[in-house]
């Protein structure tokens, strides 16, 4: 099997400016620069719209790509507030967040919404990161398995075989709670994604764990081995702690 490729991605929801954003990759790019060569793993930052265009320009000449959190299943039309593929690439970004709990939670996203934009984001040559992941209720009620397994039929079919993408997965009660899934917790969910992955011979898809991650529990969660990065929210608002972070990925790569 192909070792899947480490990605670090931070999702920076609802938050920066402008002038914030230009300061933080600024830091960031001087810090990934400073790594030892050749870096061979993903470093993204998912940021609102509005901050796209500028963490573009900031972000070009160095490691950092540049991802939406959303992206609608119309390239044009009626849809207000969406934003479509070819308009992230228009700006020249090539990665998106896609069903974010968050989404799912506020915003009325589906399996089959989810699924859409998937199948979109593949036909227009967009990475997506598609969030999967089960509330408290459903833990507690032993129904982890069945509703990630729910989540990742709705997109297994669609997903390419040679194509570059992820999975996150991210259960809703560690996400901006500060309670992390314990490392076993997270490597059950990875491995029993793998091996369905595994049947549709996508097992080289790269599983990102998500949920309250901070640079002090992340190499714990990163030695396991079915998980193969995380999607960051709150620890990314911070570059330092990002790029301490991804100093762990890079230092744990070989090893994985
Ligand atoms: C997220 O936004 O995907 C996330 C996991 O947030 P946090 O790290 O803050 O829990």
């Amino acid at each position: 099997m192909k070792k899947p490729r480490l990605i670090v991605a931070g999702n920076w929801k609802m938050n920066s400016s402008l002038a914030d954003s230009t300061r933080y990759l600024e830091a960031l790019g001087t810090g990934l620069a400073s790594l030892p060569r050749p870096l061979a793993i993903d470093v993204v930052i998912a940021a609102p719209f509005t901050l796209l265009a500028n963490c573009m320009q900031t972000a070009r000449r160095t490691d950092i790509q540049i991802a939406a959190q959303n992206v609608h299943w119309a390239d044009t039309g009626a849809f207000t507030g969406e934003t479509s593929c070819s308009m992230l690439k228009e700006l020249g970004v090539n990665w998106t967040l896609i069903g974010h709990s968050e989404r799912r939670q506020f915003f009325g996203e589906t399996d089959v919404t989810v699924r859409q934009r998937a199948q979109q984001a593949f036909h227009q040559g967009i990475r997506p990161i598609i969030c999967i992941g089960e509330t408290l209720a459903e833990r507690e009620a032993g129904k982890t398995e069945a509703v990630v397994s729910r989540q990742l039929e709705a997109f297994i079919e669609v997903l390419p075989k040679s194509g570059e993408f992820a999975i996150a997965y991210e259960p809703v009660w560690a996400i901006g709670t500060g309670k992390t899934a314990t490392p076993q917790q997270a490597e059950e969910v990875h491995a029993f994604i793998r091996a369905r992955l595994k049947s549709a011979n996508l097992e080289s898809t790269p599983l990102l764990y998500g949920g309250s991650v901070k640079p002090d529990n992340f190499a714990q969660l990163l030695a396991q081995p079915n998980v193969d990065g995380a999607l960051i929210g709150g620890a990314s608002l911070v570059a330092a702690d990002f790029l301490s972070m991804v100093r762990t990925a890079v230092s744990l790569r070989d090893k994985k």
